[in-house]
C-alpha cells in the first residue's frame, strides 16, 4: 500500500471561529500558527509534551484552590486506561445488545451499588457524562419544553446550565430566577413561595457553584408541594461533603433528585451522577439514559468511579471534615491579613469553599488571572452585590487531598496576601516551594504509583 504524498492529499482549509471573543480568537490563532504545516509526528510529540506540562502545572508548580477540580485516586486513574472504554454495552445487564460484556455489566451494577451506599440513596443513574448532563436528566425527567422552572441566579452561584443561555434554555424551559437571601447566600424562601404561587413551576432547583451555608431544602420541598413542582438539588460541589456526612443529605431533606459532578469535591473521574429515592423518577431516568441520551456509556469511567467511591466509604468522613476545617483556617488567616471575605450572617463559610471580595483587584476574573501569575489557581464567582463575577472562589478539595491541613493555612494565606497586594510573579517560586512539600495523595485506600508520575 502506498500513502498519498503531501502534494496529492486534498486539503480543506480549517475554518476559524470568527464568532469567538477577541482574546480567544488570538489564543486559537497563536496555537494554530505554531502547528501550521507540521507533520503528524510533531503533533504527537507536542501533545505528549503538553500532557506532561499539564501534570507539572497541577502536581508540582501550582497550589490549586479551585474547588471544581481535584486529583483522582491513582488506581481509579489507571483503570481509565485499562481497555474498558472502547467496549460498548447497550441496554440492561443480562440483556445487553453486545456480546462479551459480562464483565462490564457486573462493573456497572457494582458501581451502582457502591454509589447508592455512599449517598444513602435508593436509585442512581451513572450513564451520565458530566454534572451538566446530570441536570439534563433531571430537567428531562420533570419538565417539557415551555414549562417554567425556578433556578438560582448567578449572584448566588447558580450555574450556566440552570439558565436560559445554557442547558435549561436549550431544552426550551422558561427560566425564572429565584429571589436571593443575601445574608445566607441562598434563595429567599418567602419570595420563592410567592413566585412559585404565581408562575406554577414544574421544577425548583437549589444548590450552586459556591455553597456557604446549607440551603433551605425542607422549606423548598414544602413550597414545591403547594404548587406541584419537583425539587432538584444540584450537589455538583457539595457532593463530597454529603458523601462524608458533613452536610445535610438533600434527598433526606426532601429533594426529589440530587445531581452532581464526580470530579470536583468527590475526586472521581470527570462524569456525573443522578440520585433519587422515587422509583417512577428513577424509571424515567433509566429510559433517558437508554435508549435516550446514551448508547455506549464509557465503562472505564464507571470502574474508576466505583474505586473512587470506595475511598469515600473508608475515608469520606475524615476527608469531608478536613476540607471544612482547612477552609475555616484559611478564612481566619486571610481575615487577619485584612483580605476582604464575603460574609454570610454566620461568617465566611460552613463548607469547603468561600469567596474573597475581589473588587480591590479588579473583580473575580482579573484577580484569578493575577493569582495565576503567582502559581495559585482560583476562579471567579458571582456575589449578590450587583456586579458580575465580583467574587473570587476558593476551595480546599485538592489541597486537602494533597495533605495540607489547618496548620498549613497561615503560610498559604501569607502567600495569597503577598500575591494579591504585591507583584504576583515574585511570589511564584515561593508558592511552588510550598506546593512541593505536599506530594502524597490522602484519603485513598491503596497507595499506587501514578502512571507517568513526574
Ligand atoms: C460544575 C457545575 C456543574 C457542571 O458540572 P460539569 O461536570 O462540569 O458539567 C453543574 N452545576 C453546578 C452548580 C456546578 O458548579
Amino acid at each position: 500500500m502506498t500513502l498519498m504524498s503531501e502534494a496529492e492529499t486534498p486539503r480543506t482549509e480549517q475554518g476559524r471561529r470568527e464568532w469567538l471573543p477577541e482574546v480567544a480568537r488570538r489564543r486559537e490563532t497563536e496555537i494554530l500558527e505554531g502547528a501550521k504545516g507540521r507533520p503528524p509526528r510533531w503533533f504527537e510529540d507536542r501533545i505528549e509534551t503538553l500532557v506532561f506540562r499539564n501534570r507539572a502545572i497541577h502536581e508540582d508548580e501550582c497550589v490549586n484552590l479551585n474547588p471544581a477540580t481535584n486529583a483522582m485516586d491513582p488506581m481509579a486513574e489507571n483503570l481509565m486506561a485499562a481497555g474498558l472504554g472502547t467496549r460498548a454495552a447497550l441496554g440492561y445487564p443480562g440483556l445487553k445488545y453486545e456480546m462479551g460484556v459480562e464483565a462490564l455489566e457486573e462493573i456497572e451494577v457494582l458501581a451502582e451499588a457502591v454509589a447508592c451506599r455512599v449517598f444513602s440513596a435508593r436509585y442512581v443513574e451513572l450513564r451520565v457524562g458530566s454534572g451538566t448532563l446530570a441536570n439534563a436528566y433531571a430537567y428531562l425527567a420533570t419538565c417539557k419544553p415551555g414549562d417554567r422552572v425556578i433556578s438560582p441566579p448567578a449572584s448566588i452561584a447558580g450555574h450556566i446550565n440552570h439558565h436560559t443561555e445554557g442547558l435549561a434554555g436549550l431544552l426550551g424551559l422558561e427560566v425564572h430566577e429565584a429571589p436571593v437571601d443575601t445574608e445566607h447566600y441562598t434563595v429567599d424562601i418567602d419570595a420563592v413561595a410567592s413566585l412559585a404561587d404565581r408562575i406554577r413551576p414544574k421544577l425548583i432547583t437549589v444548590g450552586g457553584s459556591l455553597n456557604l451555608l446549607p440551603h433551605p431544602v425542607k422549606e423548598i420541598r414544602a413550597i414545591a408541594d403547594q404548587v406541584g413542582a419537583k425539587v432538584l438539588f444540584d450537589a455538583a460541589h457539595v457532593c463530597g461533603l454529603v458523601a462524608g456526612g458533613a452536610w445535610p443529605n438533600p434527598l433526606a431533606e426532601g429533594a426529589d433528585i440530587m445531581t452532581m459532578s464526580t470530579s470536583k469535591s468527590l475526586g472521581g473521574p470527570p462524569s456525573g451522577l443522578v440520585f433519587t429515592n422515587d422509583s417512577s423518577l428513577a424509571q424515567r431516568m433509566d429510559a433517558i439514559a437508554y435508549p435516550g441520551l446514551t448508547a455506549h456509556f464509557e465503562p472505564s469511567k464507571t470502574a474508576a468511579l466505583a474505586i473512587s467511591l470506595l475511598d469515600w466509604l473508608d475515608y469520606g468522613s475524615a476527608y469531608a471534615t478536613e476540607m471544612i476545617s482547612t477552609a475555616c483556617a484559611l478564612t481566619d488567616a486571610l481575615d487577619s491579613k485584612d483580605i476582604p471575605l464575603f460574609l454570610t450572617s454566620e461568617g465566611p463559610t460552613s463548607s469547603h469553599q468561600f469567596a474573597i471580595q475581589a473588587a480591590r483587584w479588579g473583580g473575580g476574573q482579573a484577580t484569578a488571572l493575577r493569582l495565576r501569575q503567582a502559581n495559585i489557581l482560583t476562579s471567579p464567582i458571582g456575589l449578590p452585590d450587583g456586579e458580575e463575577l465580583s467574587g473570587l472562589r476558593v476551595g480546599t478539595p485538592e489541597i486537602v487531598r494533597w495533605g495540607m491541613t489547618a496548620p498549613d493555612m497561615g503560610q498559604l494565606a501569607d502567600l495569597l496576601a503577598r500575591a494579591l497586594d504585591g507583584v504576583p510573579e515574585d511570589i511564584a517560586a515561593d508558592v511552588t516551594g510550598f506546593r512541593r512539600q505536599f506530594r502524597d495523595l490522602q484519603f485513598i485506600r491503596r497507595q499506587q504509583p501514578k502512571v507517568g508520575l513526574i
